[in-house]
């Protein structure tokens, strides 16, 4: 279900509880069924604070419909795990009495998850806290890319041990690590083969557990597109939409993207799903990297783009970055070449796209990466070839992506923090003498 969706419309949440009447003594399945009722409550309330930032106890019983000791007893707990305090400033407005305007807001370093970025030859780390903090950062290269997988997981199993180091001096938890790898991950955590690192299906989660991961730390593996669509999403202006499809994230060769859809990343059931990169436009076309033919990356994907546009050589000398800048400039000029490269590009990309329109129906589809600084050209074609089905059942908005490069790491960190926000009573109350707040 989506994130507090119904608490904005102003009816109470769904199965919000009133633990107020609760009767004394159940037998054991009533009461686990409360406890699920509780967390899935305390769930609803961080969530709020998450995507609000402060409220006062009364803003919370408006949106959710829960009587006032619901939302006392719910806020006095995930106090008492230290996952929230009350801010005492300003004054309320309406009574003017000089009763201080309490709020609650999330403490912004309880509760922190670690992101890690696998590139070819490049380590990036960062830690940041379940209210969107970031704590620390660092990276490391490799002269050589990463010749056995077990230095890559030993190298994270010490990057986190310097996270959990540091979220210790923050008096806080390390909750989860989420890596990212530049290709396929399936829904076993297992990295499919990729070209960057010719590993084979690799279970890099075990390696790095063996490599002295703690065990009762969230490790997973997700592909960096999937996650910067998660991150991209979470920054659209509100009302966010049920489903968006990211496309053009990524530094590579080719077009590669991801599907959020509720506020998650969309797997799909084996884990592979999101791949709008290699959505089929012409079934005897070009061979691509996937193994397939005629994917969407081998006309649209940044290597392709700079091919048409007679960029390759630049791209060779200067860098793919600064090739694809170059198209940019010559479409700002209003050059034909560069114009008509686009132009078709759009058309491409939209005809990929309407094929994903009909299976996620997405209400936002983000150009993301180097495709960002290309919508003005892009749009006019996506929506002409979206309109046929759009127009009919409902429209799409095309939107630039926001983060750029940081989107996978940020997107990581968010999906692993994630189940704080499902189930709050996964961190342990602080020692009474540490409460925030009683
Ligand atoms: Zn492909």
């Amino acid at each position: 279900m989506g994130d507090v969706p119904e608490a904005r419309r102003g009816a109470p949440a769904r199965g919000a509880a009133r633990p107020a009447e609760v009767p004394g003594h159940l037998p054991g399945e009533a009461a686990a069924d409360l406890s699920t009722l509780r967390s899935h409550n305390l769930g609803i309330v961080l969530r709020m604070l998450r995507d609000h930032g402060t409220l006062t106890r009364k803003d919370i019983e408006h949106a959710t419909g829960m009587v006032p000791a619901s939302v006392t007893n719910l806020v006095a707990d995930l106090a008492a795990r230290g996952l929230v305090r009350d801010q005492r400033g300003g004054f309320g407005e309406a009574r003017g009495r000089g009763r201080p305007r309490v709020t609650v807001e999330q403490v912004p370093d309880r509760v922190l998850g670690l992101a890690v970025r696998i590139e070819r030859a490049r380590l990036t780390a960062e830690l940041h806290s379940s209210a969107g903090l970031l704590l620390d950062s660092s990276s490391r290269t490799v002269t050589h890319g990463w010749g056995q997988p077990g230095d890559v997981a030993e190298a994270i199993a010490a990057l986190i041990a310097r996270a959990a180091t540091l979220a210790d001096a923050h008096g806080g938890i390390l909750l989860a690590c989420t890596v990212t790898v530049p290709g396929p991950v399936g829904s076993d955590n297992r990295i499919a083969d990729t070209l960057e690192f010719g590993w084979g299906h690799l279970d890099l989660v075990g390696l790095i557990r063996a490599a002295g991961a703690p065990e009762q730390l969230r490790l997973d593996v997700v592909s960096d597109s999937c996650a910067a669509a998660l991150a991209e999403h979470w920054v659209l202006p509100r009302p966010r939409p049920g489903v968006t499809v990211l496309v053009g994230t990524g530094s590579g060769p080719s077009l590669v993207g991801g599907v959020v859809a509720d506020g998650r990343i969309l797997a799909g059931g084996r884990g592979y799903a999101g791949a709008v990169g290699h959505i089929t436009v012409d079934w005897r076309g070009r061979s691509c990297e996937c193994g397939s033919i005629g994917c969407v990356s081998t006309y649209v994907g940044p290597d392709a783009l700079l091919a048409s546009a007679r960029l390759t050589d630049l791209a060779h000398m200067a860098g793919r970055a600064a090739a694809l800048d170059e198209l940019r400039a010559r479409l700002d000029r209003g050059e034909k070449r560069a114009l008509d490269v686009a132009l078709r590009a759009g058309d491409i990309l939209g005809a990929a796209l309407r094929s994903a329109y009909d299976v996620v129906n997405p209400s936002t589809v983000v150009l993301g990466g180097y495709l960002a600084g290309l919508r003005r050209w892009l749009e006019p074609g996506i929506q002409m070839q979206l309109a046929p089905r759009s127009e009919k059942l409902a429209p799409v908005t095309i939107e630039s992506g926001r983060l750029g490069s940081r989107a996978g790491m940020v997107g990581a960190a968010r999906h692993g923090l994630q189940p704080v926000f499902d189930d709050p009573t996964i961190v342990p109350a602080l020692r009474t003498d540490d409460a925030a707040v009683g």
